[in-house]
């Protein structure tokens, strides 16, 4: 126990420090630890040995990160129709592993296996981001999940306590323990954090002012950040990551996009600079069952400029959210959530938007106004309108609540469409 602990800080050390290393000591400690990697999974990891043989590939074909993309991609199909003694190292009994499982919103759920090696890693991968952010190991943290966490070690001992509360439970309760317990840090997926900052309006309460608010797991659309800021008083830390790979890539204050943690993930994305393309993710800390050059099913965009911040760690200009949540036109032209914010970020009346494409060029955007607020609707129209392509038939319609399925991730932007 002592020792797990001390090996936590550890590695949560490394991680700062590396936020600062020159880049050819990120790129040096990347490339071995995935060479250690590969070796590990095509000896061990029965998928893996039969994919790399699939296309020829061997560990030792690996040099440099300038081979990277030598390495055969993991499809997420692929690792979901694996049976589990496929996907973990041999000797591991996947019964008695720790288990996480992808939400599966958009198809069956997917099962991580993780041992303790691996619980650790992801424990300093989370912990590294709140340090980002200015964390101490005094604060007490609210964390708002569907699971609830288990106590570990070092909070036995009082540092960095956390309260749990349930997704399921009413939004009042989680206000109610928020003024109990005065955190410092409240962490939640975006929706939850939407629904707690609504439930403190409602409840006509004042700010409770958490120093840190970080919210994950989905995407953090303006609206909710513009509400949260208000509500809680603190403006939220948006961080992005997969169950399947921890957190990951996080936004820096200098608000230059988002951080990868490049000690820990290698992150991948299939497009020049400024351009959207799907993100190829490695966690180079999951040994259980691997996790290597992943296609995440996501899209984002690089940065290729320095951020004023000083860190040296890549950056990613904007997430675009997974690649199935956009609106695919007849003549093939994409629009992501990033899209429809250039025209509804402008209206701070609008509380929750999202856009379903019903077929073809029909559009119908929901949003969601303050009671007797629904004055700007007519011109939100119009400025949509006047942005998305003439063929496009547009609906807008006021409504009370975005529907949200308690642990399934919310969505601004889907298609109900089989073929664009
Ligand atoms: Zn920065």
């Amino acid at each position: 126990m002592l020792l797990d602990g001390w090996k936590t800080f550890r590695l949560i050390r490394t991680a700062l420090a590396s936020s600062h290393w020159p880049a050819q000591q990120l790129r040096r400690v990347q490339e071995e630890q995935l060479r250690k990697l590969l070796a590990h999974a095509y000896g061990n990891v029965p998928l893996y040995r039969t994919l790399y043989d699939e296309a020829g590939f061997r560990p030792e074909h690996f040099r440099s990160l300038d081979d990277l993309d030598t390495i055969p991609i993991l499809q997420k199909q692929r690792l979901k129709a694996a049976h589990p003694e496929e996907v973990v190292a041999h000797g591991v009994d996947p019964r008695r592993c720790a288990t996480v499982d992808t939400s599966g919103s958009t198809g069956t759920p997917l099962r991580i296996y993780l041992g303790s090696h691996d619980l650790r890693w992801q424990r300093a991968v989370a912990w590294r981001i709140l340090f980002e952010h200015g964390f101490r190991w005094t604060d007490r943290t609210l964390e708002i999940r569907m699971t609830l966490g288990r106590r570990f070690f070092i909070q036995q001992f009082g540092l960095a306590p956390k309260e749990w509360v349930s997704i399921l439970d009413p939004p009042e309760s989680w206000v109610q323990r928020l003024v109990e317990t005065q955190p410092q840090v409240v962490v939640a997926g975006a929706g939850a954090l939407q629904a707690l900052a609504e439930a403190i309006a409602t409840l006509g309460l004042e700010p409770p002012g958490p120093r840190l608010v970080i919210s994950d797991s989905e995407t953090l659309a303006p609206t909710t950040r513009r509400l949260v800021h208000h509500l809680l008083g603190t403006e939220p830390v948006d961080v992005f990551g997969l169950v399947e790979l921890a957190n990951f890539a996080w936004e820096c204050e200098q608000h230059c996009g988002f951080h990868v943690s490049a000690d820990s993930h290698i992150v991948e994305i299939d497009a020049p600079p400024g351009e959207p393309g799907p993100m190829i993710a490695t966690a180079l800390g999951m040994w259980t069952m691997p996790i290597i050059r992943y296609d995440t099913g996501d899209l984002a965009e690089r940065e290729s400029r320095p951020c004023p911040c000083g860190r040296s760690l890549p950056i990613l200009r904007r997430l675009y959210g997974r690649a199935v949540d956009a609106i695919v036109l007849p003549d093939g032209s994409r629009l992501f959530w990033p899209f429809f914010h250039e025209v509804l970020g402008r209206y701070i009346e609008l509380q929750q938007w999202r856009v379903l494409q019903e077929e073809g060029h029909r559009l119908r955007l929901q949003v969601v106004m303050p009671t007797g607020s629904i004055g700007p609707l007519a011109r939100i129209e119009a400025d949509l309108r006047e942005a998305l392509p003439g063929e496009v038939v547009l609906q807008v319609e006021c409504i009370e609540k975005i529907p949200q399925v308690p642990g399934e991730k919310s969505r601004m932007v889907i298609s109900r469409c089989s073929t664009p």
